[in-house]
């Protein structure tokens, strides 16, 4: 019996048995949550196919991701309107009634990626009907960070057409592109939503985005070929994003009116240790709890309210420094919690003397000598201040990750046959996808 090509299935028409390998799995996140999969034939062809969220153990116990199945008994209806990953004009419905029955692995790809045109990005932006799969080379590759402190990746791409495009990697995402990819990198990014920013068409990263440095399949060579013919970037000066202390320290020296925020690589040279290194803080109305001493325990309480639940949040005192100088610094609670995996409150409880607030414990003091990505801000009062930390710096100077980080594709790949699906990773679920970065 012939399969039916993915391609052809039809809204409101039975599809036939298909045979094709499942590429990913999410949750689909809107108003009824849906299981999501994608399907791709032996053809490249891709459609989506969503089930019940509520059986997602039957299916999980039929279905494997990336392998490949014979299906049928499937209902084949329109194609999902909001964040689709395929463009195709049906998607399959699967319940109960279909079969997953094990097939060979003939030669389905096991990627998929519907690249997509510059000229086509414009009837995508405030429209997800359709995420947007783009392939490019790094021209830059920088941190911003938000208002509200978040640190974004933004890279810009070259495509093969010598179109510019912005990319936003939000932090669930930052990963996928860490500050080891240069310019020169290919990278493809896949699942990304269409915005529009200062006149400009950028993209930005959504929880299903994956990417892709430097890929060697099948899919992307003919887009690598074309963009290594496009000429590189003219520099334009404004892209080095990494601030130094000595930058922050001119920058402090002029009269700041708002608060401005700095990304800085600094090396934790010392903690102070005659300062307290952390507040409390009253459930109730936030304010400051005093410490009681009572019996042989430690009780913080509020002036106005009883019955609160202490809210401990650090605040370390620090030097920090990096090649052109040192500076004074607190540590501010989100960030020392990145740092130090441990809450306030369980480092009070179970590390601290709680007979003398200054005693910093040793845990703490143990950061000494590792150096960090630090989203610092510069208050208007001149201190300065570790609001987050980033885990990227304190990660790439020991790791080799496997992108072969300068080696841009304009060194041929190896070509590595049949070992594609050792390396690849796949969505399994949004909250999963720690090491999708592949190449
Ligand atoms: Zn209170």
């Amino acid at each position: 019996m012939t399969c039916q090509r993915v391609r052809d299935i039809k809204e409101r028409q039975e599809p036939g048995t298909i045979e094709i390998r499942v590429l990913k799995k999410w949750i689909q996140k809107s108003k009824n949550e849906e299981l999501c999969y994608q399907f791709v034939d032996a053809y490249g062809d891709c459609i989506e196919a969503t089930a019940d969220v509520k059986h997602i153990e039957h299916f999980d116990s039929i279905i494997q991701l990336l392998s490949c199945y014979k299906v049928s008994g499937c209902i084949a209806t329109g194609c999902r309107t909001y964040m689709a990953t395929v463009d195709h004009v049906a998607s399959l419905v699967i319940g109960k009634k279909a079969r997953f029955d094990p097939a060979p692995d003939l030669s389905i790809p096991d990627v998929y990626f519907n690249f997509a045109t510059y000229d086509a990005l414009k009837n995508r932006v405030k429209n997800a009907r359709l995420l947007t799969d783009y392939i490019g080379r790094v021209e830059t590759n920088s941190l911003r960070t938000t208002r509200t402190g978040k640190i974004l990746c933004k890279i810009l791409i070259r495509d093969e057409m010598k179109k510019d495009v912005e990319i936003t990697l939000w932090p669930d995402k930052g990963h996928l592109i860490g500050d080891e990819v240069i310019p020169g990198d290919i990278v493809a990014i896949t699942s990304m939503m269409v915005t529009e920013h200062n006149g400009r068409l950028q993209l930005e990263s959504t929880y299903l985005t994956t990417a892709f440095v430097n890929p060697d399949m099948p899919q992307t060579i003919n887009h690598i070929n074309r963009i290594k013919e496009v000429p590189a970037r003219e520099p334009t000066g404004r892209d080095d994003q990494i601030a130094t202390l000595q930058d922050i320290k001119l920058t402090s020296q002029q009269n700041i009116q708002t608060p401005k925020n700095f990304i800085c690589k600094a090396t934790i040279k010392r903690v102070h240790e005659d300062q307290t290194w952390y507040y409390v803080l009253c459930s109730k109305c936030g304010q400051k709890l005093y410490p009681q001493q009572q019996n042989n325990s430690l009780n913080f309480v509020c002036k106005d309210d009883d019955d609160i639940i202490p809210n401990f949040r650090y605040c370390v005192n620090a030097t920090i420094e990096d090649p052109t100088g040192s500076t004074d610094t607190v540590f501010f609670n989100e960030s020392m919690e990145v740092i130090l995996n441990i809450s306030c409150e369980d480092m009070v409880n179970k590390h601290a003397d709680t007979t003398n607030p200054k005693i910093v414990p040793q845990l703490i003091r143990s950061i000494a000598g590792t150096t960090r990505l630090l989203n610092l801000t510069l208050k208007n009062d001149k201190q300065i201040v570790v609001n987050s930390v980033n885990n990227i710096a304190s990660t790439t100077d020991t790791q080799s990750t496997s992108t072969a980080p300068g080696t841009s594709a304009f060194t041929p790949a190896t070509p590595v046959p049949k070992s594609t699906i050792s390396k690849r990773t796949v969505i399994e679920t949004p909250a999963k996808d720690k090491k999708m970065k592949v190449t």
